[in-house]
């Protein structure tokens, strides 16, 4: 099988040990840059719920930006902070993520599809402890689309789409566009993930824990 894993909320734990400390920054940096909050710790308590219902740290930004009046220009400062890995932050591998990798490309080829910018993704699962070589393929898609990512990869390695699994944990960003090349899709509850939006026909497989991997392969197998 050729298995097609996400980066964020999938195999790092990116919701849990990284984006609450970015938050925090970004809301530190805007109030240097002269966004006016009353106390820092209910802005920040905000900015956090906020992030719990977006789609994405940049809508977080923008509907706390305008809740609070700020400046839009404040955006891009907010924005930087939000992809850049602070130096002291331990990113957190996924329960389980270091030793399935190890164990599937014993019989499996890997590959990562991560969308976000080369730098910032490569520090993240570097930091998280996830070895870039066992994955025979990283594809960082700078632009967020996976579909042509995804096409590529069933070209370069003759992969039949049914005989492929395609892993993440956002159900239209990693998984439609998997589902629409006929891939089997497997969605990772975890993060953003857990509001999987308009998820009809497009998850095969659901999980919680990276472990029932093992099983669904058992079953296909
Ligand atoms: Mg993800």
């Amino acid at each position: 099988m050729l298995i097609i894993f996400d980066l964020d909320d999938t195999l790092i734990d990116t919701s849990g040990s990284l984006t609450p400390h970015l938050l925090e920054r970004a809301l530190k940096k805007m109030v240097d840059g002269g966004l006016q909050v009353k106390n820092f710790s209910t802005a920040l308590y905000i900015l956090k719920t906020l992030d719990k219902k977006t789609a994405s740290s940049e809508e977080t930004l923008k509907l706390f930006l305008a809740y609070t009046r700020a400046d839009v220009k404040l955006l891009e400062i907010g924005l930087k902070e939000m992809n850049e890995l602070p130096p002291q932050i331990q990113v957190k591998p996924i329960m389980g993520a270091i030793a399935l990798l190890q164990e599937l490309r014993k019989s499996h080829q890997l590959v990562l599809v991560t969308a976000g910018s080369v730098i910032f993704q490569k520090a993240k699962w570097e930091n998280a402890g996830i070895d870039s070589k066992v994955f025979s393929k990283i594809a960082i898609a700078t632009n967020g689309v996976k579909k042509i990512y995804y096409e590529q990869i069933l070209r370069e390695f003759h992969a039949k789409p049914a005989e492929t699994i395609v892993i993440g944990d956002r159900v239209k960003k990693d998984l439609k566009p998997a589902k629409d090349l006929g891939c089997l899709t497997i969605h990772m509850k975890w993060g953003r993930g857990r509001l999987a939006e308009g998820t009809s026909g497009v998850i095969d497989y659901a999980i919680s824990n990276l472990n029932e991997i093992q099983e669904i392969l058992m079953r296909k197998l």
